[in-house]
């Protein structure tokens, strides 16, 4: 693979190659499309002698979105829900949702001879604490995120929308909690990193218009 030989040709030191997935269904033939190009690399470096490590995540804590994969019963009650928490449709003893089809999908292509050296869930991570500084840097940083939100993907966010999504406590869901501010005050300033939050009025909501 040309490409591939010319990108690791460029690599200098220890490299990581990553991708991850939305487990949120049954996936069409073209999901291999990332795997594949990943194992590509991963092979071209190995092949060029860059030390490689090659991981899969599995964006689990993603909100359950595919109502047509779900009994009518489970509609209201899962749509929104992380699919890490959504249960197993098949009921073949995977603890959820998202085990039964990041399964499937991790199967399909290790029958590829496609074999990341980890795979991490980020149902696993967010417990961790290890995520919270990028989260509070995107917290404190939200005009920012915004800003881009505004120029790359044409989306105007209201001043008070902030880049993260939170589980209701009341009804387990994040596709439907609305976090418009709250209590973020900023925190103490990263290395080489200022604060920059202002703080904003609090109000968290669940707006009308959601489909479920
Ligand atoms: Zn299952």
């Amino acid at each position: 693979m040309e490409w591939a030989d010319e990108l690791a040709a460029g690599a200098r030191g220890p490299q990581v190659v990553n991708d991850s997935k939305t487990p949120s269904g049954t996936v069409h033939v073209g999901s291999l499309r990332g795997p594949v190009i990943l194992d590509v690399i991963a092979r071209a470096l190995r092949a060029h002698g860059v030390e490689t490590t090659m991981l899969y995540g599995v964006d689990d804590m993603d909100p359950m979105d595919a109502q047509a994969l779900l009994t009518p019963d489970a509609v209201e009650r899962e749509m929104g829900r992380p699919l890490a928490h959504v249960p197993d449709p098949a009921g073949d003893c995977h603890p959820s949702y998202a085990r039964h089809f990041a399964g499937i999908f991790v199967d399909t292509f290790a029958g590829l001879g496609i074999h990341p050296d980890r795979y991490y869930w980020m149902s696993d991570l967010y417990p961790t604490g290890d995520l919270d500084p990028y989260l509070r840097l995107a917290l404190d940083r939200a005009d920012r995120v915004r800003d881009i939100y505004r120029r790359v993907a044409n989306v105007q966010h209201p001043r008070n929308w902030h880049p993260v999504q939170v589980i209701c406590e009341t009804c387990g869901k994040i596709g439907t909690t609305i976090v418009a501010a709250a209590t973020w005050a900023g925190t103490p300033a990263l290395p080489g990193m200022p604060s920059v939050a202002t703080p904003e009025p609090a109000s968290t909501s669940r707006p009308s218009e959601w489909p479920w």
